[in-house]
C-alpha cells in the first residue's frame, strides 16, 4: 500500500465508525489505514499446541486445550453474579468461569460437546480455571480457520479502547479486514534489485506475515523485511536531505594554509597532535576546499582535544580571509573556551572576543563594529553570536559545542549570516553511540577522535559503599598532602531539591570535621548562592588556595583544574551515566595519577548497579555511552526526545545496529551513482517522500 489508500482514514475501514475511528487516533495514534497497518503486534501466541488438561498450569501464558463440558450453572447474583462451566478432557477437570456476557455464554456453550478452548490459565481453590476463555466447537469451521492460524497476534489495548471491543482481538479483526480488503495494494517500495540482493520477504507477504505469521521463520524474516524497510528508508531521507543541502548551498573555499595557520603549528602548538587529531583536521581540511558547505559532527572523548581542532581549522578559515566564531550553550562554557583560546593563542597573536549576555552595552558595541569591519577574526560566545544585530563581514566557519542544545533550527540561522553560508563544525560535549549519531544527527558528516594524548594515566574509579567511608578520607589525605585537589559532588535533581541541599549540607560539615581548618581550606559551589560568590570561591580552587571543592553538579561544565586528582561522587547511583563520565572528565587533565571514587548507599537497584560497575570498568565514552543507550533506550538519551527521529516501529537502535550500518551503506551506495534518484530502478524510492508511512514525516527532518 502505497499513497492513497495509506492515506485514508481509518474510518472508512468496515466495522470502524465515527466513534471508534476517534478512539483509535486518541489512544494509538491511529489515524489512517497505514497507521492501522503499522500498530504491530507485540507478540504472538503458539496456537499449534493443545495442553492436556493435567499439564496446565497457572504460570503458563495463553494456552488452548480440547475439553468436553460436563457441567454448566450460573451461580450468584448481581455482582457476584457468573457462569461457571466444568470440563474435562482424558487427563483432568478444569473450572472455566464467566462474569460478563454470560448470556452468550449461556446459550453457545452447550453441555455434553467438546471445545477447543483458549485463554490464560489460573487456579481456584487450588483447581485449574480459566477466566473468559475464547470457545470454539471442535471439529467447527470456525475451530479449523482458527486452527489455520499457527501463531495469534497479540495487539496492545488500552481500558479505553476495550469499551468500545477493541480489545486484542477486536484489532485483530480490524486488520483483518484491512488485509482482506486492501492487501494487493501493498506494492513493493524498495528496488528490486535491493530486494534481491538481500533476500528480502515481499512487502505485501511481509506485513501478512508479521500480522498473521504462517509460521515462526516466516514471522522472522517478515520482521526483518520490515525493519530494513524502516531504517533504509529512514537514511534515504536523512542522506536526501544532505544531498540537497549540497547542491543547494555553496561553501566558503579555503584553499591555502597560511601564516596564522603556520605561525601556530611552529611556535605555539605546546604539544604533537594525536594521530586522531591530525586525522580529524585532515578531514576538515578535505571538506573546506570542495566549494561545498562543510556540516560535519565531531566526535570525541571528555579530554581528548576537540578544542584544539576546531581552533586549528578556525586558524584556516582565518588565513583565507574569513571570520570564525564558537558557539556554547552556557556563559560558564563559553568564557571557559574564550579563556583555553586566549592563552592557546598567546599575546598579539590575532584578536579573541568574548560575547556573552552579560557583557557590558559599550563594550558590546565595540565587537559589533569590529565584527562588521572585519577586525575581530574570533569570536566566543552563547547564542547571543547568532542575534540578528550581530552582524558580521566575513562569516567562514562556526563551531558549535554541545549541539543537542541547540537543534536544527538555530544551526540554519547561523547559515543566513553570509552570503555564503559558513562552514559548521559540531563538537559533541559526550560521544553518542555511532548509530545513534548517524540518525540524529543524519544531515552531518561525522568526525571521531577515539584517541588520548599520549602519557594520561587512564584514571582509576572505585566504587565504595557508606561503610567504606573512612577509606576514602585516607585516600583524600594522601593526595592533599601531595599537594592535588579534589572534588565532592552531589546530586541535585530538581524535585528533590530540599532534600540535596541538606544532603549537601550535611555532607560539608562532615568533611570540614574531617579535615580542619587552617591545615586544610575547603570551597563550597551550587546552584543558590550568588554569582560573585560562585565566582570568587571557583576561582579560589583554580589558584589552589582551597583543597577540596564541595559542590553539586554545577562544576559539571566548570573550570578546568589540572591540578584536582580526585573526583568524589556522593549518591553516585543517582546520576545517569553520562553526566558521571562527564564528572570523573574534569580530573585526570594533568599528569598525576587521578582518582575517581563512586559513593554509594548499600542497596542498588539492577540499573544503578549496572552503571556504577561499567565506570569502574571502562573509561571509555563511547563504550559508556552504549551501555547507557542499552539501560535507557534510545528514547531517552539527551536530546532525542525532541527529535520524533526515533519513533521507529519495528526497528530498534539499541539491537539494530549492524542493519542499520548495512542499509545506511546501500543508501549511501545509491546516492553516489545516481544522486537524483533518476535510473528507473530508483523511481520506487520517490514514493518514499510522498508517503508519510513510508518511513518518517520530512518535516521532522529538515
Ligand atoms: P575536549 O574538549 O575534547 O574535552 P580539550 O580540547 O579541552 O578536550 O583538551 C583537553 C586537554 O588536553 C587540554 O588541556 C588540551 O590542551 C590538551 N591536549 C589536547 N590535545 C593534546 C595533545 N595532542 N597532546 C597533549 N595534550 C593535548
Ligand atoms: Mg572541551
Amino acid at each position: 500500500m502505497n499513497g492513497q489508500p495509506f492515506q485514508t482514514p481509518v474510518e472508512y475501514l468496515k466495522g470502524v465508525g465515527t466513534a471508534r475511528a476517534e478512539v483509535l487516533k486518541k489512544e494509538l495514534g491511529v489515524k489512517t489505514l497505514g497507521d492501522l497497518l503499522q500498530h504491530f503486534p507485540f507478540r504472538h501466541i503458539d496456537r499449534t499446541r493443545f495442553y492436556k488438561i493435567k499439564d496446565v498450569q497457572d504460570d503458563l501464558p495463553y494456552v488452548q486445550v480440547i475439553a468436553r463440558v460436563t457441567r454448566k450453572e450460573i451461580l450468584g447474583e448481581k455482582h457476584t453474579k457468573r457462569l461457571v462451566a466444568q470440563v474435562q478432557d482424558d487427563t483432568g477437570v478444569m473450572e472455566l468461569v464467566w462474569f460478563q456476557g454470560i448470556k452468550w455464554v449461556e446459550k453457545n456453550l452447550t453441555a455434553g460437546k467438546a471445545y477447543i478452548l483458549f485463554g490464560k490459565p489460573g487456579s481456584f481453590n487450588g483447581k485449574a480455571q480459566m477466566s473468559h476463555p475464547e470457545f470454539d466447537l471442535y471439529g467447527s469451521e470456525a475451530a479449523q480457520r482458527k486452527g489455520n492460524l499457527t501463531l495469534q497476534p497479540v495487539y496492545s489495548s488500552t481500558e479505553k479502547l476495550k469499551q468500545f471491543t477493541l480489545d486484542s482481538k477486536g484489532i485483530q479483526k480490524l486488520v483483518v479486514g484491512l488485509l482482506d480488503q486492501f492487501a494487493r495494494e501493498i506494492t513493493e517500495n524498495l528496488p528490486l534489485y535491493i530486494v534481491n540482493k538481500f533476500k528480502l520477504m515481499a512487502r505485501a507477504d511481509a506485513y501478512r506475515n508479521f500480522h498473521f505469521p504462517e509460521d515462526a521463520n516466516k514471522l522472522a524474516e517478515a520482521r526483518h523485511r520490515l525493519k530494513f524497510e524502516e531504517l533504509f528508508l529512514l537514511q534515504l531521507k536523512l542522506l536526501k536531505n544532505k544531498v540537497l543541502h549540497t547542491q543547494k548551498f555553496k561553501g566558503a573555499i579555503f584553499d591555502k594554509v597560511g601564516p596564522f595557520f603556520n605561525e601556530f603549528y611552529a611556535h605555539k602548538l605546546p604539544f604533537e597532535l594525536t594521530n586522531a587529531q591530525k586525522r580529524v583536521l585532515k578531514e576538515i581540511r578535505q571538506d573546506t576546499q570542495r566549494g561545498v558547505q562543510m556540516n560535519r559532527l565531531l566526535q570525541g572523548d571528555v579530554g581528548s582535544g576537540k578544542t584544539v581542532v576546531a581552533l586549528m581549522s578556525m586558524l584556516i578559515a582565518i588565513d583565507n580571509g574569513f571570520q570564525t566564531c564558537i558557539m556554547a550553550p552556557t556563559e560558564i562554557l563559553a568564557s571557559q573556551h574564550y579563556q583555553t583560546i586566549k592563552s592557546l593563542v598567546g599575546d598579539g597573536f590575532i584578536e579573541v572576543a568574548l560575547l556573552t549576555g552579560s557583557v557590558k552595552t559599550k563594550d558590546r558595541k565595540i565587537i559589533h563594529q569590529k565584527l562588521e569591519n572585519g577586525e575581530l577574526k574570533i569570536l566566543i560566545g552563547t547564542h547571543a553570536l547568532i542575534e540578528d544585530k550581530v552582524q558580521y563581514q566575513n562569516l567562514g566557519m562556526v563551531v558549535i559545542d554541545e549541539q543537542h542544545r541547540f537543534g536544527v533550527e538555530q544551526r540554519s540561522k547561523l547559515w543566513r549570516k553570509n552570503v555564503i553560508p559558513p562552514h559548521v563544525l559540531v563538537m559533541t560535549a559526550t560521544p553518542i553511540p555511532r548509530t545513534l549519531a548517524m540518525t540524529l544527527y543524519g544531515d552531518l558528516d561525522v568526525s571521531v577522535i577515539d584517541e588520548l594524548p599520549a602519557g594520561r594515566k587512564p584514571i582509576k574509579t572505585v566504587h565504595l559503599y557508606e561503610s567504606s567511608r573512612l577509606r576514602m578520607f585516607g585516600l583524600m589525605k594522601e593526595e592533599i598532602a601531595k599537594g592535588r585537589q579534589i572534588y565532592i559532588v552531589y546530586p541535585l535533581i530538581q524535585e528533590s531539591e530540599k532534600l540535596d541541599l541538606k544532603n549537601l549540607m550535611d555532607g560539608f560539615e562532615t568533611i570540614s570535621r574531617e579535615f580542619p581548618l587552617p591545615q586544610y581550606r575547603i570551597s563550597v559551589v551550587y546552584g543558590k548562592i550568588k554569582a560573585e560568590e560562585k565566582e570568587y570561591e571557583m576561582q579560589r580552587f583554580v589558584r589552589g588556595e582551597t583543597q577540596i571543592m564541595v559542590a553539586t553538579t554545577v562544576i559539571e561544565v566548570g573550570v578546568n583544574v589540572p591540578n584536582a586528582s580526585v573526583m568524589i561522587i556522593e549518591n553516585a547511583e543517582r546520576f545517569g551515566l553520562s553526566q558521571l563520565h562527564q564528572l570523573r572528565g574534569r580530573v585526570g587533565r594533568g599528569a598525576e595519577q587521578s582518582y575517581c571514587i563512586l559513593m554509594s548507599k548499600d542497596k542498588l537497584s539492577a540499573d544503578g548497579r549496572i552503571r556504577l560497575n561499567t565506570m569502574v570498568k571502562t573509561n571509555n565514552g563511547f563504550e559508556i555511552a552504549e551501555t547507557d543507550l542499552q539501560l535507557r533506550g534510545p528514547g531517552n538519551i539527551e536530546g532525542t526526545q525532541q527529535s520524533g527521529l526515533l519513533d521507529l516501529k519495528v526497528s530498534d537502535l539499541t539491537t539494530d545496529q549492524e542493519l542499520l550500518m548495512l542499509c545506511r551503506k546501500c543508501v549511501e551506495d545509491i546516492f553516489a551513482v545516481d544522486p537524483q534518484l533518476a535510473a528507473p530502478e530508483h523511481q520506487v524510492l520517490n514514493m518514499a517522500f510522498q508517503d508519510k508511512n513510508a518511513g518518517l514525516s520530512w518535516n521532522k527532518i529538515s
